[in-house]
């Protein structure tokens, strides 16, 4: 097989129906500003006032989440519940394609940074605990023991709207990542093995954004067609010849022109563990155990999160919004994919839009497992995640690798292409657990 030549022939149109012109997205889009304006908020905020939040049976206050029974539990009658479904609670099963605007659920909203101290009243013994909210939402009273919770939504990010309960346990996480590291040993960094503890996995909720949209998205570009393929013979020195396949292709323009329906899009919405930012540690990891089945989402109570960590939201929709547009132009190219099957040579989209009718943001707390391994290296610490989604038990992380053992291991033969593949970039291992 030769170096193509540059296709030979040029024909200006498709054969058949040229698509009409489409408007471009960006006409679409300022007629849609001028219809809609301004975000419309959804209220998520479940009315209570700070304080206890207690067993609807017997009134104690001390709750928690058991991931067994997959529901809150009264440590005092055993009762057990669940807050409602959040989709469904908030009306946010709407069509998609009714959507106007930008509705943005009250968690969702911007945080504020400053004073982040809460004073609760313990509804028990009446005394005031002040409790720092972007640390933990529940306290305990210092006189009654009571259990307090925060339970207004306050513009810290704190409180999102939306919780996903942990469902795989603990023991069944320590097994993933065992599995995880186990296949992995070979390479492994000698003192990562022996530091290895996989019992020292914690449960942490992280925030992520869920988004909804309603676009219209316009592509153009040019295509390619194989019209011809054939073979040339030709002579080099005195008495060889080599044959040479060239192909003629007809180049076409084209513009695709269609609405999109996006329907839960997630976006890692904390600062310190942000997926594009892996100079400290594998933030990627995270993001790589999606995804999440966020329609069972609950309606978020406190009470869900003793006995976890949670990491605070610190990112707002407009840290994230240009992240979010650009998922929702991959998602865009993708859909158009089968449409332009018959450009054999490829397709090139010189402009592309996507024109937003509408979206929709909530704040959910999703559960992950995490393991964090602090390596010393001559520049300082870096910290490798092995995650494993607190839903599905999708396993994601990253080992230190010892690259001596790699090159003595490739050496002996057979090795050689996941070596190869280990030492490029962080020098970490990348790879899906089942
Ligand atoms: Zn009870
Ligand atoms: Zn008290």
């Amino acid at each position: 097989m030769q170096q193509p030549p540059a296709p030979t022939q040029q024909a200006p149109s498709a054969p058949g129906a040229q698509p009409p012109p489409p408007a471009p997205a960006e006409q679409i889009q300022d007629a849609i500003d001028e219809a809609t304006s301004g975000d419309r908020v959804i209220d998520t905020d479940r009315g209570k006032s700070h304080g206890l939040d207690k067993c609807p049976r017997c009134g104690s206050s001390d709750v928690h989440y058991r991931i067994e029974s997959r529901a809150l539990v009264c440590d005092y009658c055993r009762n057990e519940w669940n807050e409602d479904n959040a989709e469904k609670a908030f009306h946010l099963d709407t069509p998609i394609q009714e959507l106007r605007g930008d509705h943005v659920a009250s968690g969702a909203q911007d945080v504020q940074a400053g004073d982040s101290m809460v004073t609760i009243k313990c509804q028990g013994c009446g005394a005031e605990i002040v409790v720092k909210s972007d640390e933990t939402l529940q306290a305990r009273c210092h006189w009654c023991r009571q259990v307090l919770s925060i339970n207004h939504q306050i513009p810290n990010g704190a409180v999102p709207d939306a919780v996903l309960p942990f469902t795989l346990t603990r023991e069944q996480a320590v097994e993933q990542i065992k599995k995880f590291v186990d296949s992995r040993r070979t390479f492994a960094n000698r003192t990562f093995v022996k530091e290895f503890v996989p019992d020292n996995v914690k449960g942490v909720y992280m925030p992520y954004m869920v988004v909804d949209g309603n676009l219209h998205t316009d592509l153009r570009g040019t295509g390619e067609i194989t019209t011809r393929t054939y073979t040339v013979q030709r002579r080099v020195g005195k008495d060889q010849t080599v044959s040479e396949r060239y192909w003629d292709a007809s180049v076409h323009e084209l513009g695709r022109s269609f609405d999109v329906l996006v329907n839960d899009l997630t976006a890692g919405s904390s600062r310190q563990y942000d997926r594009t930012d892996s100079s400290a540690a594998t933030n990627y990891i995270l993001d790589a155990v999606q995804p999440y089945d966020t329609r069972e989402a609950l309606v978020f109570n406190p009470n869900y999160l003793s006995r976890f960590t949670s990491e605070r939201r610190d990112l707002d929709i407009d840290d994230l919004d240009e992240r979010v547009e650009d998922k929702f132009l991959t998602i865009a190219r993708e859909k158009a994919r089968p449409t332009i099957a018959q450009y054999d040579r490829g397709v090139r989209w010189e402009r592309e839009g996507v024109a937003i009718r509408g979206t929709r943001w909530i704040t959910m707390y999703v559960p992950v497992w995490l393991y964090s391994y602090y390596q010393q290296t001559s520049k300082g610490s870096y910290v490798h995640y092995i995650a494993v989604n607190g839903r599905t038990g999708k396993t994601m992380g990253s080992v230190p690798v010892s690259h001596p053992r790699i090159f003595s291991l490739a050496c002996a033969g057979g090795a050689v292409a996941t070596a190869a593949a280990a030492v490029v970039g962080w020098g970490v291992f990348l790879t899906q657990g089942f």
